[in-house]
């Protein structure tokens, strides 16, 4: 059996044209465009032949209909036409990592979405909102992918082919979502994660607001919700030099150009201050990169969870199987970390009763 919504997902995660994928699995334009629309059903020997040139496991392409991830999920910076064919591929990757979402949540407990949802207040109060709820304190933020994992978020890794994309999120089931870039500063990974987790709180599930003006709010949250104003304003003095804002990045864990942002936003830094710090530090190639940066935080939950998976002989091969997905598939949502692929024992496919529980403790 051929389901049409997984061929039309496997074709768009492989950034593929219907024209192109026809022509790999040697069939017309025409006959694929009907499987995919359900017009017509592929034998098995053409549904093979598909699903060897796209790379996936016949079983993926028969399984149960998947639902797509909306569009306005996923904000891009260049809207081209390359860019709809890579925007629908890291959609479809989320969909992916849905349906391995579900796989965990019905084999662990996962930690419980406590994330609020405030449309109304602006994106400085809203951080300091959640700030007050999490128990943060006014001192910088700890891990902050350890931290939205342990507030219930499921947060993966994008997979690094697609570099147009920063990170993404979403609310589904109500459980909230956030896909990361893995190929930026560590410092840079850090703000893509408090300024997606500023979509989730100020956005909401219904994401009423789009465009240029949700990215100025969730920046707002995120350089609010890094850098606490009242411990920024306690620690930095007023027209702060570049060697200074150099030396107190370290405190945030935030980027020089996001630090001296926040500066001006807080009126520390004058327009002319702030102007000449940008230049500077361009010139000092922190525009496009950090020099001597902090390393990338990745899952907690994931480590914990292949571990148990371990005890039950499973690996990341296994999983993938089981998912009907390219163990690459798998890997790609996982920040780079890799998980043993020990052979399995004979304890194999065996759950338990009660589903294990995971605590997840953010840590610096
Ligand atoms: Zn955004």
């Amino acid at each position: 059996m051929a389901t049409p919504s997984r061929i039309r997902l496997a074709r768009e995660r492989r950034a593929l044209t219907l024209t192109r994928l026809a022509q790999m699995a040697g069939i017309s334009q025409q006959s694929l465009s009907n499987y995919e629309n359900a017009h017509a059903i592929p034998t098995r020997e053409t549904l093979e032949k598909i699903a060897e040139a796209l790379g996936f496991p016949p079983a993926f392409l028969g399984a149960d209909e998947v639902e797509e991830v909306p569009s306005k999920a996923v904000a891009f910076r260049a809207r081209t036409k390359t860019s709809m064919r890579k925007q629908k591929a890291v959609r479809a990757q989320a969909a992916l990592a849905i349906e391995f979402n579900d796989w965990l949540t019905a084999r662990f407990t996962l930690p419980e979405p406590s994330v609020p949802t405030y449309g109304k207040p602006s994106p400085e109060a809203a951080a300091e909102m959640v700030r007050s709820m999490w128990e943060l304190g006014d001192t910088a933020a700890p891990n902050m992918v350890h931290l939205l994992e342990a507030h219930g978020i499921r947060v993966f890794s994008l997979d690094t082919e697609h570099q147009e994309v920063d990170a993404f999120s979403f609310w589904r089931d109500s459980v909230p979502y956030v896909f990361l870039n893995t190929a930026k500063s560590g410092e840079r990974g850090r703000f893509d994660a408090a300024h997606e987790l500023g979509h989730l709180v100020i956005h909401g599930h219904e994401r009423p607001l789009n465009g240029p003006e949700a990215e100025r709010e969730a920046n707002q949250f995120a350089s609010a919700f890094l850098m606490p104003r009242a411990d920024v304003v306690a620690r930095m003095p007023a027209g702060s030099q570049v060697d200074q804002i150099l030396k107190a990045k370290a405190i945030w864990r935030v980027s020089a150009m996001a630090l001296a942002h926040r500066l001006h936003d807080l009126g520390l830094l004058t327009d002319w201050q702030y102007r000449s710090t940008c230049r500077q530090l361009a010139e000092m190639g922190y525009r496009r990169s950090e020099p001597d940066g902090i390393r990338r935080e990745t899952s907690q939950v994931l480590p914990k969870i292949f571990t148990l998976l371990r005890r039950q002989g499973q690996n990341p091969a296994t999983v993938a199987e089981q998912l009907h997905i390219p163990l690459t598939e798998l890997n790609s949502l996982m920040f780079g970390l890799s998980f043993t692929s020990q052979q399995g024992s004979n304890m194999r496919g065996k759950t338990s009763a009660r589903k294990p529980v995971l605590r997840i403790v953010p840590s610096k």
